[in-house]
């Protein structure tokens, strides 16, 4: 597999910020930029060379977007695995594949893979009614969260169960729709392990930021994250065994409960670049999204080094209204996503706060 070459194409299926900071990152490197998704003027494409508005299923426009590029990404994990066999199909490398897209859409595959490589998870149960939300309730003591099985994100489609939970009402907020009860994991802190693997098997791992979210979204990524170097290490082994399962192309993102019994939870795997680790861009020698073109376009990775510590913010809904007075700001780095219209719980942008790096 040789590198592209800059002034190749490289093609991003998804448009919104996570492509856009992908798009941007490729052209740092001189590459060009086609993305393909269903808005006519969706954030990534007004910074790419190419934008194709189209259905993820419509099969004639994507060949010809796999016509237009080298190679492709994509940047979200609900799209149809099939999008991505239809340009492999065409000829195109797409990286990361399919397969991990399959696992990643469905909580009991995910799990279960994640319990194959030998990471923990909390337990779990499928739910397929209300009888089964019942029994699942009883084994589990009572207490867990109530999950869809699938296209649940930022916390939607989840609720909490405890003894005093109405089940059918909690199973009525998750749509009635096949769903998992995992236990209650009582955790001391989340983080998250963001790495990348290349096309040669070579990996590289981000130190692990500290993450808190309000409402389900993700509030601040803070680094380091003070989990003590047992974990960080903890934490890159388990990474890679998922990525080496999967003969992993690409930036990934494993979330983690850290439990003070247990250590390492696995919560999610994301298959791309992730919001917890947008810092990276900031204060490593070579971010995230940099990173994951690096891969995509089969080049060695980058040197992943923290050079400060950081503190990641996401500008929520209205936040990002007050853009002027943060700009202002000498340790912040500002970005925003150009999106329109600031509704309640829409990640509109993010900043970054640097300090002087510490390592605990
Ligand atoms: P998820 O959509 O799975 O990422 O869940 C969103 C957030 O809900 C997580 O980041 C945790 O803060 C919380 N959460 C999810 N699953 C559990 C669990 N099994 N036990 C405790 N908290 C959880």
């Amino acid at each position: 597999m040789s590198p592209l070459d800059p002034g190749a194409t490289i093609g991003i299926v998804g448009t919104g910020q996570l492509g856009r900071m992908l798009a941007v990152a490729a052209a740092k490197l001189g590459f060009r930029v086609h993305t393909f998704g269903p808005e006519a003027d969706p954030p990534a494409a007004r910074v790419a060379d190419a934008h194709i508005a189209a259905a993820y299923d419509d099969e004639a426009s994507l060949r010809a977007f796999a016509a237009q590029v080298d190679a492709a990404t994509y940047e979200f994990e609900n799209i149809p695995p099939e999008t991505v066999r239809i340009l492999q199909d065409a000829g195109i490398p797409v990286r990361p594949g399919a397969r991990i897209l399959a696992v990643c859409q469905d909580r009991i595959a995910e799990k279960t893979f994640l319990r194959e490589c030998g990471l923990t998870t909390a337990p779990f149960h499928a739910v397929d009614d209300l009888a089964s939300l019942e029994a699942a309730a009883r084994s589990l003591g009572g207490r867990g969260i109530l999950k869809t099985r699938r296209f649940g994100y930022d916390g939607k489609g989840q609720a909490r169960i405890s003894a005093e939970t109405d089940l059918a009402a909690a199973y009525e907020h998750c749509g009635q729709s096949p769903c998992v009860l995992e236990g209650f994991v009582d955790f001391d802190c989340e983080v998250s392990q963001v790495a990348a693997r290349g096309v040669d098997g070579d990996m590289a791992f981000y130190d692990l930021p500290r993450n808190e979210h309000a409402d389900g979204i993700l509030r601040r990524s803070i680094v380091p994250a003070g989990v003590g170097t047992d974990i960080e290490a903890q934490a890159r082994d388990l990474t890679a065994k998922v990525m080496e399962a999967l003969d992993y192309v690409g930036v990934l993102a494993v979330e983690y409960f850290v439990h003070p019994d247990e250590g390492l939870i696995a919560n999610e795997i994301a298959p791309r670049v992730h919001n917890t680790g947008h810092w990276t861009h900031e204060a490593c020698m070579v971010g995230q999204f940099e990173q994951h073109i690096r891969a995509v376009a089969a080049w060695p990775l980058g040197n992943p080094a923290r050079h400060s510590n950081a503190i990641m913010t996401n500008l929520i809904g209205a936040e990002a209204n007050d853009w002027l007075r943060l700009t202002v700001q000498a340790d912040l780095s500002v970005t925003l996503y150009g999106k329109a219209e600031a509704r309640p719980g829409r990640k509109m942008g993010h900043t970054v706060a640097l300090s002087e790096r510490s390592d605990s």
